[in-house]
């Protein structure tokens, strides 16, 4: 490709929009441009860079043995309704009408499709295992699109669905695709660590995500350096805080029952800490009212904890659930936010932390403005009707595993994989016979990549001062032709075409930066859209039959004129 006839549109100024490194890049080096929050359109560059990422991801779902289809966009909300996500994934449905009025979803993800197929079409444990996969763009409602490709309302996903006759096959299944993904992020240029990972409303047994480090992620991944433990904080474990709320003896003279004690003024647990009352947040009870499925519970977490809502949506089965407002609170509690416990409450089911089990010498609201309880002993005081996890896990708690300190790192989600279990192959009646013709429902499991997040999450991952540091694999062209003079016939220009038609020739992608600029443009720009290799050819050089190899991010090297082409391939070949 010659640079004239292609558009780079490159950008010297940081466009207001962009605030994440990648994000920058994608604009300024001319790979998109944004048609409205949350879609994009890409750019000749950006489709080049996006196509080698999905070309990476079809070769390693067909060595995997995966079988590729092509599903509607649009879907019948009827098969949402049957599998019950109409309701509970309704705040990312996005929904169109046509002409008689009638609605259609726009497809965020594909489960309800494929199960409908199979169901249509597989009969037999004969048939399986079987995997779908598709490449193709997604539609999702997002609260806030934002950082460009990253959360977009428009997306390009790969999503796969396996289909397997039992439990243990279909665990055979999910290897497979998780060691697919981790040769196709691998060959991507990307350092990206698998993650155990919450399974939230899809529901399912075991998943996985893939996790690229970065500052800028939204997502927060908890690993061990003393053993291979990493997981999503929304699933994290560990053996819990160092100082553990049961173990703490009781006071000698604890009374047989909680202590009302005045605390007016006092509604945050940071506030009981302090004088006159100096209750450490450990020897607080934290009570939270949530609205799930539009009744009210209690949620009960040690005072220095977090709720972690992923661990409460997996807890109660639902995602249907939010915050209680301040009015709700007092016509169930009599009492304001601040000032509740759940010491002898009966009328309301109470969800308690693990960490809470047997805790003794406690202090919390009294469900009276202005009051509190101390002396709680959470087993004699408080009808916990659900002991489960709610909190998240903090830096530094002991791994569950091995007993190291746990670290945190910032991180974005690029690839998921998901044991999904029957769920879907029950509601919308994927059975098939087994071997002793027997009725069963498919076992599933389902896998997506982030195509459009990839790409930019590779961006994120490889850049520096002067723009992207493409991988190989990944890099719109491979090659750069910087001539420093485009008079035509002229000796530079010659031998710029001549290389170019051999590397061209050779299979190489290779592009010819013909344009009749100053050489100090040209060489930002190639430095700023980041193509790997760059063969500069000036006339200083070339009197003493040299041109410049510059790989990015390296130092320039002279080459005999006659050798870069060689030179070149092999730099290729020696990556392959
Ligand atoms: P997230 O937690 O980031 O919202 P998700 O868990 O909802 O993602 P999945 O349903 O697992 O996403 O989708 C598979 C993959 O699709 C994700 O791993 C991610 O790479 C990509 N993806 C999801 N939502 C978006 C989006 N709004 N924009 C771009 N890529 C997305
Ligand atoms: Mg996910």
């Amino acid at each position: 490709m010659r640079w004239t006839q292609t558009l780079i549109p490159t950008l010297k100024e940081t466009p207001a929009e962009a605030e994440i490194a990648s994000h920058k890049l994608l604009l300024r080096a001319g790979l998109v441009r944004k048609l409205s929050g949350g879609l994009y359109t890409f750019l000749p560059l950006g489709v080049r860079a996006l196509r080698k990422i999905e070309r990476i991801v079809r070769e390693e779902m067909n060595r995997a043995g995966a079988l590729e289809v092509l599903m509607p966009a649009l879907q019948p909300p009827e098969i949402w309704q049957k599998s019950g996500r109409y309701e509970t994934a309704s705040d990312v449905l996005l929904k169109a009408r046509d002409r008689a009025k009638k609605e259609w979803v726009l497809g965020p993800t594909h489960e309800e499709v494929i199960t409908t197929l199979v169901a249509g079409e597989i009969n037999s444990y004969r048939q399986m295992p079987k995997n779908f996969y598709q490449i193709q763009t997604k539609f999702r409602d997002e609260i806030r699109p934002r950082f460009g490709l990253m959360r977009a309302k428009e997306f390009i996903m790969k999503d796969a669905y396996s289909f397997d006759a039992t439990d243990e096959l279909a665990q055979v299944s999910y290897q497979k695709m998780y060691d697919a993904y981790a040769r196709i992020f691998q060959r991507c240029g990307l350092k990206a660590i698998p993650v155990e990972a919450d399974t939230g409303i899809i529901g399912g047994k075991f998943s996985h995500e893939f996790m690229v480090p970065a500052e800028t992620g939204e997502n927060e991944v908890v690993y061990c350096e003393g053993c291979n433990y990493a997981a999503n904080i929304e699933k994290a474990m560990s053996q819990g805080p160092a100082v553990k709320t049961h173990k703490l003896a009781p006071p000698a003279d604890e009374p047989h029952h909680p202590a009302k004690f005045p605390t007016p003024g006092v509604v945050t647990i940071e506030a009981l800490t302090k004088a006159p009352h100096n209750v450490p947040a450990e020897r607080q009870i934290k009570t939270l009212v949530y609205l799930v499925d539009s009744k009210l519970v209690l949620l009960l977490l040690r005072g220095d904890d977090q709720l972690n809502e992923a661990k409460l949506i997996s807890a109660l089965g639902t995602g249907n659930l939010r915050p209680a407002t301040a009015e709700e609170i007092f016509a169930a509690m009599g009492a304001n936010p601040g000032s509740l416990g759940a010491v002898h409450v009966t009328k309301i089911p109470i969800y308690a932390d693990s960490l809470l089990c047997d805790a003794t010498g406690m202090t919390t609201g009294a469900n009276e403005d202005g009051f509190h309880f101390r002396n709680v002993s959470i087993n004699r005081d408080i009808p916990v009707n659900h002991w489960v996890d709610l909190r998240s896990v903090r830096l530094g708690e002991a791994c569950g595993n091995c007993g190291k300190p746990l670290k945190v790192q910032r991180a974005i989600e690029v690839g998921h994989v998901f044991k999904l279990g029957t769920k879907y192959s029950e509601k919308l009646e994927a059975f098939f016979l087994d071997e002793s013709g027997k009725q069963r429902p498919a076992v599933m499991g389902c896998y997506g990549i982030g195509v459009t997040r990839t790409l930019q999450a590779v961006i994120e991952q490889s850049h520096d001062k002067d723009g992207v540091v493409w991988p190989l694999s990944v890099a719109p062209y491979t090659v750069c032709i910087t001539p420093l003079s485009v008079t035509p016939g002229g000796p530079v220009m010659t031998l710029a075409e001549k290389i170019y038609g051999e590397l061209e020739a050779r299979g190489v992608d290779v592009i010819l930066d013909d344009r009749d600029e100053r050489p100090g443009v040209k060489f930002k720009d190639s430095e700023l859209v980041g193509f790997p290799i760059r063969v500069g050819i000036g006339e200083k050089s070339l009197a003493k039959g040299e041109v410049e190899l510059k790989l990015r991010g390296g130092a320039l090297t002279p080459v005999k004129a006659e050798e870069i082409v060689a030179k070149v391939t092999e730099i290729i070949g020696r990556a392959e």
